[in-house]
């Protein structure tokens, strides 16, 4: 058959423009299974570049890129959606780079969605390079030591001229272990930047998220939550949390996060990467995630896999002719053995980092799809008390999650 244009017949024309009518409006959440057990749920997020099925995790694109990855490499492993890091972009290439060249999406050529964190996170973990007046945080930057200033009004500014799909608040981030009083007003910060975050200009389209903070006390994280839905957000996200503290305490700070807000928003848990602390905060009702696990653990030459992760570069997998995953989908399972990605690495080649992202990313987005799946069948309990069993025995085995 030779390869000739597909042209649109009148009838597919006109079902495309009836799709393009029927499109809802971005920030349209539909929940379109709820699980009987727990609080799980899948749903469908518009946004100005197009629908995000939920749950979803979004690989970090710090610089403007998914390191080492290209926008085909997202597509082609069913990358939704990616984040983007404020504190990076306005420091290099500056946002009027950006907005010269049409805006993050174009600028990096992604044509999905794409959320912007607001800053505040890198910018409070320079700890001894800033001072945090009342409307805002100055700092210098990491690479020569000029200043700068970052409120809710330059947050959302910065965002807008990116022209992300989401925006996020600017928030104060609390250590862990702090003492309640550091948190009470922290909470205090979050919830006035919040007020005047809501108030600021949008690109087109573009949806803001408030931020519950609180650390680790509930009625702090309660209050937080419920002044943040009261000022009004399109979604919500928690917190300051993944920030060192143990995992019993990280879920709970999560349930405390989530319980207060409305069924019927978003809600982004936010530098959660671990499978297991995934699959609990979905069983809280939990939406969406980011981490930089997948990417940063490739250069590292980290390999996951459904249930757990393990160094390829080690000494036992030279002669290991296998895939890094049996019976993965992905291009670098599909092509290459273990042998040579660990060679790869191990002599520093660019394309053994590439090919060990490209399958980590993949593992995660097959990950999510695999829980979204259980919850449509309304078999989420059941899938996750195996995932929870075979991690247990992976476990034992010797090759838990680094
Ligand atoms: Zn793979």
């Amino acid at each position: 058959m030779p390869n000739t244009p597909i042209q649109a017949s009148a009838a597919t024309r006109r079902n495309m423009n009836e799709r393009a009518i029927q499109t809802p409006p971005p920030g349209t959440f539909e929940i379109l299974h709820a699980d009987a057990i727990s609080g799980a749920r899948a749903g469908r997020l518009w946004t100005a570049h197009g629908v995000v099925e939920t749950p979803v995790f979004m690989p970090v694109g710090t610089q403007g890129t998914v390191k080492t990855l290209e926008p085909r490499d997202l597509v082609e492993n069913g990358v939704q959606i990616i984040l983007g890091n404020t504190y990076h972009l306005m420091l290099r290439p500056g946002v009027p780079v950006v907005e010269a060249c049409g805006g993050l999406h174009r600028f990096m050529g992604w044509e999905g969605p794409i959320l912007t964190d607001s800053g505040g996170f890198q910018v409070f973990s320079l700890a001894n390079l800033r001072k945090v007046r009342p409307d805002g945080i100055e700092f210098q930057s990491h690479i020569d030591g000029s200043t700068f200033f970052l409120g809710p009004v330059e947050a959302m500014a910065i965002q807008c001229g990116l022209g992300s799909d989401i925006a996020m608040c600017l928030d104060e981030c609390p250590p862990y272990p702090c003492a309640p009083q550091t948190a009470c007003q922290a909470v205090d910060k979050t919830l006035s930047w919040a007020a005047l975050c809501k108030r600021q200009a949008r690109a087109p389209g573009q949806l803001v998220f408030g931020i519950v903070q609180g650390g680790e006390v509930a009625p702090l994280r309660e209050r937080c939550a419920r002044e943040l839905v009261a000022i009004g957000f399109d979604g919500y996200a928690v917190g300051g949390v993944s920030v060192g503290e143990p995992e019993p305490v990280l879920l709970r700070e999560v349930e405390d996060g989530v319980r207060h807000l409305p069924p019927d928003r978003p809600r982004y848990v936010m530098g959660l990467g671990d499978f297991g602390q995934m699959v609990a905060s979905v069983a809280c009702g939990v939406d969406m995630f980011d981490c930089v696990m997948p990417t940063r653990h490739a250069r590292n030459g980290t390999a996951f896999t459904r249930h757990g992760s393990y160094p390829v570069k080690a000494g036992e997998y030279k002669l290991d002719t296998r895939p890094v995953e049996e019976g993965c989908g992905c291009y670098a399972c599909r092509h290459f053995t273990r042998a040579y990605i660990r060679h790869l690495l191990n002599v520093g080649e660019i394309l053994g980092v590439r090919l060990l992202t490209i399958h980590n990313v993949n593992c995660y987005m097959a990950f999510m799809r695999e829980m979204r799946a259980a919850i449509v069948a309304g078999a989420f309990e059941p899938w996750r008390r195996e995932f929870a069993a075979k991690r247990q025995e992976q476990r034992s085995a010797g090759s838990g999650e680094s």
